[in-house]
């Protein structure tokens, strides 16, 4: 059921199997495998995933290439409500360990918040991360290009870049190395560093090597239209023609719910086993938080493991249905 405000009370008083935080393609992928183990499910999302942002879903087998993020949500959506899961906009600020409980606290609406409570013996954090983008003075410039031809996933969007003219935009040294594998699909690769980090005599010798150019002026808007950004204005006037762009400026993670357990992380992702189980037997990982491919095929994958295994656990731990015990049901 969609839950709101107005009818999400009994759903506090009860003891859900699992709450998954966050609505994007794993939570979603996970609620339908719960959900049809008979497990009693919440999905608790605060919406834009990264899902949400991915204009064209290109590679993923059995959808049409131009597969709009959205439509993948929608459709996900509806079929976990369809198998009758519990679904809640809302924001998990916290969650606390009350034993063989977990209680985890939410804000719902943005404007007029109130706060709630839900119950539940298992947790799966889906809840992704969200890429940096370029500071520019006009945020709106960047929100137009950005996940149309200025990416921000050399997997997914690699093959889009082939023997084109890419600007690179990076923000650390580190992050700049993105361009090394780009090489494979493109060699007119620029490096723009946006005054944001000096590059180092190691860095400029490798990218020399390989002819790519670097542009240490900082940026100071795309320019192009209906999406497709065709270059970039510099803060001394000079124009750079491009024909797409990738945005390599790492991303942050959404998990600060899971501040208080010390769980085990590789950077910003948490680390898990081959089930998706995090150091916390009760807390699964799944999809971008998860270490490993950013991936919408592998983040489905990763929910049904969570939820296979979750309902491993239960069912183990549970007496067997026979038919004498459910002729007395
Ligand atoms: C522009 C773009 C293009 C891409 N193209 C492709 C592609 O072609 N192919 C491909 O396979 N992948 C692509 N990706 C990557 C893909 O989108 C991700 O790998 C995938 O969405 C990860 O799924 P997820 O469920 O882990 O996270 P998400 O889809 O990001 O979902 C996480 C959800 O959790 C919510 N959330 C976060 N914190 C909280 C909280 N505290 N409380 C409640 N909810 C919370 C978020 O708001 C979000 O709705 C692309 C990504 C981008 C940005």
């Amino acid at each position: 059921m969609k839950l709101t405000k107005q009818n999400l009370q009994p759903a506090t008083e009860k003891i859900y199997d699992t709450i998954v935080v966050g609505g994007g393609a794993g939570g979603l992928s996970a609620g339908i495998y719960l959900q049809r183990y008979l497990l009693d499910t919440l999905i608790i999302d605060k919406g834009k995933a990264r899902s949400f942002w991915m204009t064209e879903l290109h590679n993923y087998l059995g959808l049409p290439p131009d597969t709009p993020g959205r439509s993948v949500l929608r459709q996900g959506k509806e079929h976990f409500l369809s198998l009758g899961g519990d679904l809640l906009d809302a924001y998990v600020e916290e969650i606390v360990d009350e034993g063989d409980i977990f209680a985890v606290r939410v804000k719902v609406g943005r404007k007029e918040s109130e706060y709630y409570t839900f119950r539940a013996k298992y947790i799966i954090a889906a809840s992704g991360i969200i890429d940096y983008l370029p500071e520019l003075e006009n945020i709106r410039n960047v929100y137009d290009y950005a996940g149309y031809n200025l990416h921000v996933c050399l997997i997914c969007d690699g093959y889009e870049m082939a023997d084109k003219k890419v600007g690179v935009l990076a923000s650390s040294a580190g992050n700049a190395e993105v361009v090394f594998p780009l090489g494979w699909f493109t060699v007119d690769i620029i490096l723009f560093t946006q005054g944001l980090f000096e590059v180092n005599e190691d860095l400029r010798n490798r990218l020399e090597a390989q002819g790519y150019q670097i542009e240490e002026t900082p940026i100071k808007q795309f320019l192009g239209e209906n999406h497709q950004m065709t270059g970039v204005e510099l803060t001394d006037g000079r124009v750079i023609e491009l024909e797409t762009g990738l945005i390599s400026m790492g991303s942050k993670y959404h998990a600060t719910y899971l501040d208080k357990f010390d769980l085990e992380k590789q950077g910003g992702n948490l680390v898990t086993d081959k089930m998706a189980r995090t150091s916390h037997p009760r807390i699964f990982a799944i999809g971008d938080l998860k270490a490993g491919l950013n991936q919408v095929v592998i983040a489905a994958a990763d929910g049904a493991l969570a939820a296979t295994h979750i309902w491993r656990d239960i069912r183990r731990s549970t007496s067997p249905k026979t038919a004498v015990s459910k002729v007395a049901d």
